[in-house]
């Protein structure tokens, strides 16, 4: 399974908040056997938010989109997807009804629009806040909340799925330039893709999706390398 991510707000691109909320997502993807394809921030502009989505969802199997929703004048996340899609905003009743029923905020508390999404969307409750997200056609709209982006990413994690990859890293005390003919090496002698991060020492990533080909992989290299104490 391919996945998008896309993460909304005009503070996320002026760095005065630190996108958490992507870093997570790939981690619990990747988790899942899941390929994350994308990770593309756009502004709080309904314009920018329809294209991206659009593409995305024509493109991979879903697209996970973080942030913007509630009914504030900034929040424009839902009227983008609805736009993406070609549907209207509507209320959902059902949405509307688990607010006041399940989690206990009169309707006239609540600001007008909260549980406005597209026609058509299953609702997604929000067990750590108010606005609701949704689902439909693939694409999955979450807060921007992370306790709260997180607990309804939970609620749908089954959904995202893909073959198990096995992952094996080996630290090589050698400039990066020095091990190219063993990464090489690795790579013909093995089925597992290789990637190479340098930093003080060169941490090598090996995977696959058979598991004793990961470990067989390492122990080869561990064998080839030189290792940091
Ligand atoms: P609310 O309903 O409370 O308005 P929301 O879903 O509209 O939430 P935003 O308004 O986009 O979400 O963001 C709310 C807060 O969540 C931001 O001030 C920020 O602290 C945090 N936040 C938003 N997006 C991210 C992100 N990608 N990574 C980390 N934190 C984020
Ligand atoms: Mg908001």
């Amino acid at each position: 399974m391919n996945v998008a991510i896309v993460t909304v707000g005009d503070e996320l691109l002026a760095g005065r908040t630190t996108n958490t909320n992507a870093a997570w997502l790939c981690a619990r993807l990747t988790d899942r056997g899941v390929s994350v394809e994308r990770v593309t921030t756009v502004p709080d502009r309904v314009g920018d938010i329809a294209r991206v989505v659009n593409e995305y969802r024509a493109e991979y199997d879903a697209v996970v989109v973080t942030g913007g929703l509630g009914p504030t004048h900034d929040d424009l996340t839902m009227e983008g997807v609805a736009a993406a899609l070609g549907r209207p905003l509507e209320h959902h009743a059902e949405a509307l009804e688990w607010l006041t029923e399940t989690g206990g905020y009169a309707r006239e508390d609540l600001t007008e629009g909260t549980a406005d999404l597209p026609r058509g969307a299953r609702a997604l409750h929000n067990y750590a806040g108010v606005a609701p997200g949704a689902v439909l056609e693939g694409v999955y709209v979450l807060p921007g909340v992370p306790a709260e982006m997180q607990a309804m990413f939970d609620s749908v994690a089954d959904e995202f799925s893909g073959p198990a990859t096995y992952r094996e890293v080996v630290v090589a005390d050698e400039p990066e330039s020095a091990l190219l003919d063993r990464l090489e090496a690795v790579r013909e002698e093995f089925d597992v893709s290789v990637g190479s991060y340098p930093g003080e020492s060169v941490r090598i990533a090996l995977e696959g999706s058979d598991e004793t080909t990961v470990q067989s992989a390492a122990a080869w290299l561990r064998e080839r390398v030189t290792q940091s104490e």
